[in-house]
């Protein structure tokens, strides 16, 4: 969730009365949205606007809240939406009914509006930390892209996804050139601002709805690109090669005359008879071809005559 703005509550339940009484306690602190039945619930929560918390009545005609509740958690983007039951069936049986289907918490009507606002509060919280720690262990901590831990999960997502889809995954490798040079001209702290400018022009390119920016490791860059082909990775694997040059970053080592980045990249429509390893070990084959011949270079596998898409 985004920390300048109020957190998002979506409140669920079938009694006007009772919505009534939840969003004028809770309607200052929080932005609200309200669902009168399950259905309408289960939308709102899948909505791109994802709300940080649900305050959810078990017993409603058509959909229980139960239900609604399983429903939010067998779902990939809904389930990590923290959810409160909120409801008169005060037997602990049912509370823990409710908590073993995934809920944060349960909250007995008649509402204590103190407890409740202290409740959701540190749910909130919670979220917040979470959230602020899944950030952190997937970004590189000195460029702010992604790491390569978030690289492995992201590439193996996609592969699926592409392969059920029957489409092509790219992955593009980069390397800057003669960065070891680098740091030995002008020193680390150097080497780390070239690296930060660097993974900007990355992170630049590869703007588009499934791309990914990581670092692999070292002077070393990986981007991911969904459902797209060899040709059009190759644009914009030269988007960025062009873009390092024309940082102008001057290197005395190279004989280039600034810095510069080698690309390889990879396509292929993912398939089960594959390993998704042997994509990566292509484009890093291409790469490699990259740096043999000349360096400040594209090679993408259209080029290499063995086009895999
Ligand atoms: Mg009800």
């Amino acid at each position: 969730m985004e920390l300048n703005r109020k957190p998002l509550l979506l409140i669920v339940d079938d009694e006007p009365a009772n919505l009534h009484v939840l969003v004028e306690s809770l309607g200052n602190d929080y932005v609200i949205k309200a669902a009168t039945n399950g259905t309408d619930a289960i939308g709102i929560a899948q909505d791109a606007d994802k709300p940080d918390l649900i305050l959810l009545d078990v017993m409603m005609p058509e959909i229980s809240g139960y239900e609604v509740c399983k429903t939010l958690k067998e779902d990939e983007t809904t389930k990590d939406i923290p959810v409160i039951f909120v409801t008169a069936m005060e037997l602990p049986e049912w509370e823990v009914c409710g908590l073993e289907l995934g809920a944060v918490d349960y909250i007995c009507k008649p509402i204590n509006i103190g407890v409740l606002k202290a409740r959701v509060s540190t749910h909130i919280k919670l979220k917040q930390l979470q959230e602020q720690l899944v950030k952190l262990s997937n970004q590189d901590k000195l460029t702010g892209i992604s790491n390569r831990r978030h690289f492995d999960e992201y590439f193996d997502v996609e592969w699926r996804r592409n392969m059920r889809n029957q489409t092509p995954l790219t992955i593009i490798m980069a390397d800057i050139d003669y960065f070891k040079r680098f740091n030995d001209t002008y020193g680390h702290l150097a080497g780390d601002v070239c690296l930060v400018k660097v993974a900007e022009v990355l992170n630049s390119v590869l703007q588009r709805p499934g791309d990914l920016a990581a670092r692999y490791g070292g002077e070393e860059f990986v981007g991911v690109l969904s459902n797209t082909n060899a040709a059009g990775a190759h644009q914009i694997a030269e988007a960025f090669r062009s873009g390092v040059e024309k940082l102008a970053v001057p290197h005395s080592g190279s004989p280039l005359g600034c810095v510069t980045a080698s690309c390889g990249v990879a396509a292929m429509v993912p398939d089960a008879a594959v390993l998704p390893s042997e994509l990566i070990a292509l484009a890093d084959k291409h790469l490699y071809v990259a740096k043999d011949s000349g360096r400040n270079v594209v090679i993408s596998s259209r080029e290499r005559g063995n086009e895999l898409v």
